[in-house]
């Protein structure tokens, strides 16, 4: 498996990254094929997971270079907390992503939307990149905007069904970065502002193994909508200071511990909540770092009726309350909220997300610009406490 479903894992690849996160903002543009993304850090899964958080990779990062040497590489890690705090405020975008999908079903039928899925469009960037997510479940940063756009503005498919595609075969599929990535390319984020795919920039950026010179619509205009989404406030409450014997819940969107401002923790327990659509390789990496956790942790894997499963953990602990992390808008908070629970769990948020969320009101632009403020709040492990033994 090219990526490892453990946290030991997801350090050795942070370990191995570091040394050239400087370069990063040099090397980040480049798709060298696959099984070459040599350029950019393939930590997503582990991110996505929170095998490892965002503060973890940008500590260590910094522990090794200046914020200004690593800059680059220190505002991508955030564009996913951006994503997140975005969405957190805009929950209508989702579940509008959600109910679309199902209305666009019987398109799934048609002869274009199965030639792009297999690929078999004639495009040989596009087929190539449709072949390398299906077989591998992880595409370039690059290869993600050309494809995207190529979908939208060439193949004229609906960008739902290209974001479900993702969403389906990613092993970082994250609902927040994924939908609004699809969103920003087809000029739905940023009103009247899309990505258009050009070949000159493949060619360019894919070393000359790509040019679809003439098969590309270079010159659509950006997708419009009728729906307006009004931003909601964003419900950070403080975090629970729980007594008596306490649980955590975990799903696989957030595995780190959690905040030692909590407490004890008395038992950990996991979930893997079902996906609207899922394939084993993508599955089977849930699985594996949800069981690492539970390894590390003592915990136990709740399976079958996430309620009744529920009811036996909390009588076999005798807990009087749960703690889990706040989770997102997405699949994992559909499913809690469509479940009657004994005990209702009480979400804590970390400190990251807490100071960086607020931040996402419009642009990246406003976080952006909060983060030295954070970057020099941070302290740096020393080498060996963060990679011990690996
Ligand atoms: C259409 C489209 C769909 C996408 N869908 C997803 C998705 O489902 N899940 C997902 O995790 N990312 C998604 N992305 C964002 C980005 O492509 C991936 O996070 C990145 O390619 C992961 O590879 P990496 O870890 O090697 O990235 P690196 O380039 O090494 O970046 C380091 C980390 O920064 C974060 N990051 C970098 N670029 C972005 C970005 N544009 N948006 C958000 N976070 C970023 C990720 O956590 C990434 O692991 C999507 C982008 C596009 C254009």
């Amino acid at each position: 498996m090219p990526f490892p479903p453990t946290r030991a894992a997801a350090l050795e690849q942070l370990e191995n990254f570091v040394p050239l996160a400087a370069k990063y903002a040099s090397t980040r543009n480049f798709d060298l094929g696959t099984g070459h993304h040599t350029g950019v850090s393939q930590l997503s899964p582990y991110l996505r997971t929170r095998l490892i958080t965002e503060e973890e990779a940008t500590r260590a990062v910094l522990g090794k270079h200046s914020p200004r040497a690593a800059e680059k590489f220190l505002q991508e890690i955030a564009w996913r907390t951006y994503w997140k705090g975005w969405l957190e405020m805009r929950p209508a975008v989702w579940s509008h992503y959600t109910s679309t999908l199902a209305d666009l079903e019987k398109q799934r039928k048609l002869p274009d939307y199965q030639n792009a899925i297999t690929g078999n469009t004639g495009i040989a960037c596009f087929d190539h990149w449709a072949n390398e997510l299906t077989s591998t479940c992880y595409l370039h940063n690059h290869a993600r905007m050309w494809f995207a756009s190529i979908w939208i503005f060439t193949l004229k498919l609906p960008w739902q069904l290209g974001a479900d595609f993702f969403l389906t075969h990613l092993i970082d599929a994250d609902p927040a970065s994924n939908t609004l990535s699809w969103r920003w390319v087809a000029g739905l984020h940023t009103r009247g502002k899309h990505y258009l795919s050009r070949a000159s920039n493949i060619e360019k950026f894919t070393h000359g193994r790509f040019n679809p010179s003439g098969q590309l619509n270079e010159s659509a205009t950006p997708l419009t909508e009728q729906t307006d989404f009004e931003k909601q406030p964003l419900h950070l409450p403080q975090n629970p200071k729980p007594s008596g014997r306490t649980g955590h819940l975990i799903f696989p969107e957030d595995l780190s511990p959690p905040p030692e401002s909590i407490g004890n923790i008395t038992a950990t327990a996991a979930f893997i909540p079902p996906s609207l659509n899922t394939t084993p390789l993508v599955e089977n990496f849930l699985s594996g770092a949800v069981h690492d956790t539970l390894h590390h942790t003592h915990g136990t894997l709740l399976t079958g009726t996430f309620e009744s499963a529920l009811n036996d953990w909390i009588s076999a602990e005798k807990l009087d309350s749960i703690i889990i992390s706040k989770p997102t808008v997405g699949i994992a908070r559909d499913f809690l909220e469509s479940e009657n629970l004994p005990i209702q769990p009480q979400p804590f948020i970390r400190d990251w997300d807490r100071e960086l969320w607020p931040k996402a009101t419009a642009g990246f632009f406003k976080l952006k610009k909060a983060l030295p403020k954070i970057h020099s709040s941070l302290t740096y492990p020393r080498h060996e406490d963060l990679f011990p033994h690996i």
